[in-house]
């Protein structure tokens, strides 16, 4: 491991000792060159499987990337991405699993992302789980709605979803219109 003060390219390990109930291990180093200690954590690659089949390493970055575009406009800073980012991972590595499907990443966004931004937690899931309709998003507010009914916070005044206005033609979705009187 090289010197991550002076750069030379070897150093020593003085000591090693796991870490995290066993799911790390860190080692203490020190450079012959300049002196200097550090330490390095290693830890097995959480693999991401992809539906082709193609598995990658789990990375935070492409959660926070894929969560910024659902809070744009949203009062939610770059940190509170990071920190969820790192909830998705934790939440992943605490099933103890070394591979996870792709979708299942997905799902372990959810719910942090519903306790950060509801707005954002929408677009998500209206992207995430397909949403195809106006119900799916009333069905969806009406959750929330119920979750800060027991939660016992107050409803938010002015949580505005505007989901796609409905389009009349074509659409036989409400036969009996009770909405036109
Ligand atoms: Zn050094």
């Amino acid at each position: 491991m090289r010197c991550p003060f002076c750069h030379n390219p070897d150093s020593r390990v003085i000591d090693s000792r796991e870490a995290d109930e066993g799911a790390t291990t860190r080692r203490r180093r020190s450079c012959p060159a300049c002196g200097r200690r550090f330490t390095t954590v290693e830890e097995a690659v959480l693999a991401v499987v992809k539906r082709s089949g193609v598995s990658e390493p789990f990375n935070r970055s492409k959660v926070v990337a894929g969560v910024r575009r659902a809070c744009q406009g949203r009062p939610v800073d770059e940190d509170q991405l990071h920190q969820l980012a790192q909830q998705v991972e934790d939440a992943i590595r605490a099933s103890g699993v070394a591979e996870v499907p792709s979708n299942e990443v997905g799902l372990a966004i959810l719910q942090p992302l519903r306790e950060l931004d509801e707005v954002a937690y929408l677009r998500f899931a209206s992207v995430y789980r397909a949403f195809s309709s106006v119900e799916d998003f009333e069905q969806e507010i009406t959750e929330l709605r119920m979750r800060h009914h027991r939660g016992g916070t107050p409803p938010l005044p002015g949580l505005q979803i505007e989901p796609p206005a409905p389009r009349r033609r074509g659409s036989a979705r409400s036969p009996s219109s009770a909405r036109d009187g």
